[in-house]
């Protein structure tokens, strides 16, 4: 039997209030480890919370930047400072690697502290009206109460890139985190909570994307919504905030090209697509899964990148020599290995793949190359989010970009060439939102925007000075002296 006081319950109007239901956090390293249990929350929870949002607006958002930039100042320093012990649930819960989960843990720190700096430097715009006499200000202001809708796989970044801009320009928050991974986003509650968050101004709902979420996104007296998540609720969100004339904003899927030129360096390519392809899992919408690869260099990478990733260590995320983590759970990973057996039918040959039975029970996939792909193929067109990418063979540049270009999705792509031209045109022509040269597709700085194209993203980008796109409104004033 449950012991309720063991339960991490939601923060609703300041409060920890720990309702009826809740469901255990497994560790997907050994799923004997339950690392706690966490709060569901229903209706009536999101309804509280998103009302104590609303009671706690107008005095949040007249409270000026210095309270602000105090809170999330604090905050981001109690996760750099505790970025160790935090990375260690974040590595227990989500399954990366300890050095990647830790990274994770004090980028969240950094993000807390560039939004408490920007707090400080809302700007707005004086200019003269065509009609003398009169003066014109353009200014911003927050837009109200926003719900937050987190995916698992970057379980303390993503809630922190949302959290931080939208209190920082003053809106109130309800955040709902995945229900696979609560206890990061809680960690960060407990850090709002204790650094002095206005009760109301801050709340977090745990709990069901079919019921919390759904409650939250199509709640009344929510003002916008930002989400991260797979297309197809993304999709869902963007029809219901349509139909409300609700500000939304959409982070999604990827199916990143990574091309590999004749000219690249043989090292710098196979270490470039051995990280974007497999190091945490695949487990990223920004993860190199198709590497277009020119027929020059084809065998010699195809060769090395098979020889390097066979070599991966696939474990425990807690262990030292670890280099991949175990799939996040075990929906994901009959995901994955029903990709791996559509590659046995679509490509030329599978290399790897297979589910892994190790020491402790946990969720293990070796890594998966397919080789001979076309890129009409399933597996080219669908996200598989797993640790799995495929190869795809072309004969010049102008294919090579036709290829990266021939897609639904548009978040990341990469080129490895040695060619200034190259390199120049694929930057100036590739349909993505973020390109990278001679580096992985994932891995990005906070202090400039991340987004996509296409399928990938919809409304304003998130992060750095841009991310003021979305959490705030402009109003433009006219005073005549
Ligand atoms: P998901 O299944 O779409 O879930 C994302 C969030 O939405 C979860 O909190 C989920 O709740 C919630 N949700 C589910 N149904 C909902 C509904 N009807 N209404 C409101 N909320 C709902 O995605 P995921 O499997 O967690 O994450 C993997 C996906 O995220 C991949 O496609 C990946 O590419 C994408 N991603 C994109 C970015 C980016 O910035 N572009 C970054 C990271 C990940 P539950 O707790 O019930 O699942």
């Amino acid at each position: 039997m449950k012991d309720i006081s063991d339960i991490h319950g939601h923060l609703i109007a300041g409060e920890w209030q720990r309702g009826d239901d809740s469901r255990p956090n497994v560790n997907p390293s050994d799923t004997r480890d339950i690392i706690g249990l966490y709060a569901c929350a229903g209706r009536d929870e999101v309804d509280r919370a998103v009302g104590a949002a609303r009671a706690a607006f107008q005095t949040w958002a007249f409270s000026g930047p210095q309270a602000r930039h105090e809170l999330l100042d604090a905050v981001g320093t109690e996760l750099l400072t505790r970025k160790d012990e935090i990375g260690r649930l974040l590595a227990r819960e989500e399954g990366k690697t300890l050095p990647e989960a830790i990274g994770e843990t004090a980028r969240a720190g950094q993000v807390f502290k560039f939004f408490a700096g920007e707090a400080l430097r809302v700007t707005g715009d004086v200019q003269q009206s065509v009609r003398p006499g009169i003066d014109v200000e353009v200014s911003r202001e927050p837009v109200g109460v926003i719900a937050l809708i987190t995916p698992w796989n970057f379980p303390i970044a993503i809630p922190a890139w949302k959290i931080a801009p939208a209190l920082a320009y003053g809106n109130c928050v309800v955040l709902k985190p995945a229900e696979l991974t609560p206890g990061c986003a809680h960690v960060i509650a407990q850090l709002l909570h204790k650094h002095g968050c206005p009760p109301g101004v801050f709340s977090m709902v745990m709990g069901s994307g079919s019921v919390v979420g759904d409650a939250l996104v199509s709640h009344p007296d929510v003002d916008a919504v930002s989400f991260t998540g797979s297309a197809a609720t993304g999709s869902r969100i963007a029809s219901t905030c349509g139909g409300l004339r609700r500000k939304v904003q959409l982070e999604m899927g990827g199916k990143n090209p990574m091309v590999v030129m004749d000219d690249a360096d043989l090292k710098t390519a196979v270490q470039a697509c051995l990280n974007g392809s497999f190091f945490s899992t695949g487990q990223r919408c920004t993860a190199s899964s198709r590497l277009i690869v020119q027929a020059g260099i084809h065998d010699a990478f195809v060769q090395e990148l098979a020889r390097q990733m066979r070599a991966l260590r696939v474990g425990d995320a807690l262990q030292g020599d670890t280099q991949i983590g175990p799939v996040v759970d075990e929906r994901q990973l009959a995901s994955n290995l029903e990709y791996v057996e559509l590659a046995r039918r679509e490509a030329s040959e599978v290399i790897g793949g297979e589910r892994l039975d190790l020491a402790a029970p946990g969720f293990y996939q070796a890594p998966a190359l397919f080789l001979g792909t076309k890129n009409d193929a399933r597996i080219n067109r669908e996200e598989i989010f797993g640790p799995c990418a495929t190869v795809i063979r072309v004969d010049d540049f102008d294919e090579a970009l036709a290829v990266a270009n021939d897609t639904d999705f548009g978040l990341s792509a990469g080129i490895c060439t040695s060619s200034l031209k190259q390199a120049t045109l694929f930057r100036r022509k590739v349909e993505a939102g973020m390109v990278m040269v001679n580096l992985p597709t994932a891995g990005v700085d906070y202090h400039v925007p991340f987004g996509g194209r296409k399928g990938s993203s919809f409304g304003p980008r998130e992060q750095g000075r841009y991310a003021a796109e979305f959490y705030t409104v402009t109003k433009t004033t006219y005073q005549s002296a």
